[in-house]
């Protein structure tokens, strides 16, 4: 395969656990398995800048900027200043990830709705105001991200890891937001997700690891890793009765037009 574009994962966190070479030796696995592009998601202003970092050491990473839902307070004055500062420099490619997040659970995510609801709406600003898109994470919560974006017309992004129906993808799709599948599409007690990979339009999706989490089947238990794209991207295949290379193809130009990835250089260049 080649032309794949892994549209969200966190390298800054396999660097943060393993170190610089881990994210090296990544990079250089996944050129290998075709993937030409990767998209860091930046957490927040510190992670962010992590991203920035494994950016600039690497051609073929791109990163965003975000502020994750889990943050337990929303980005102050001067925050929002360095995150919008940060959104200059030339590789960073969107605003993310933000969103909602109602799948609380003591010490791992105890933020309020009412405080990731003001985040959220400040950094969906920021995206329609720069003009970039916005990296959406939803968990348990696609009537109220919805709610929310219909709140700021005129932004558009992409749904990052999908976990809604066909019914659920068809309202992103109406907002102007593409799909991106990530590997828990091909777990057991997914059918859900699974009917909204086959119903999305072939301009509508793209495909991500959300590296470290999420390892699609066969790789599940361990570590994710971008080239353990390829998996997630045989599933798409399989799902909507088309050929591996034609997925590969059409996620990797969504992608490019999501991100406006233009002329950047593929990985190992
Ligand atoms: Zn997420
Ligand atoms: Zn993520």
């Amino acid at each position: 395969m080649t032309g794949l574009v892994d549209a969200h994962c966190h390298l800054q966190l396999v660097a943060e656990r393993e170190g610089d070479g881990a994210v090296a030796g990544a990079l250089e696995r996944a050129a290998l398995a075709g993937v030409e592009h990767v998209v860091c998601a930046g957490l927040n202003l510190e992670d962010s800048d992590r991203c920035r970092v494994i950016a600039e050491a690497h051609s073929g990473v791109l990163f965003t900027v975000g502020w994750h839902p889990h943050e337990p307070r929303s980005p102050g004055a001067a925050e929002l200043r360095a995150l919008e500062e940060l959104l200059r420099h030339p590789r960073a490619v969107g605003v993310g990830e933000i969103g909602l997040d109602r799948h609380w659970r003591a010490g791992y995510h105890e933020t309020p709705l009412e405080v990731q609801r003001v985040s959220f709406r400040l950094m969906l600003e920021m995206a329609r105001d720069r003009s970039l898109p916005a990296v959406v994470h939803d968990r348990e919560a696609h009537a109220e991200v919805l709610a929310a974006i219909d709140d700021v017309p005129g932004v558009r992004g992409v749904m990052h890891c999908m976990s809604g129906d066909a019914e659920h993808a068809r309202r992103c799709r109406e907002r102007g937001f593409l799909i991106s599948f990530a590997g828990n599409v091909t777990y057991r007690g997914s059918d859900v997700i699974r009917a909204a990979a086959r119903s999305v339009d072939a301009e509508g999706y793209v495909v991500e690891t959300d590296t470290p989490f999420l390892s699609p089947v066969p790789h599940r238990g361990r570590p994710n890793t971008p080239a353990h794209l390829v998996a997630t991207v045989a599933a798409l295949a399989e799902l909507r009765g088309r050929p591996a290379a034609e997925v590969a193809a059409e996620t990797g130009r969504n992608a490019h037009r999501l991100y406006s990835l233009g002329s950047t250089g593929p990985l190992g260049a």
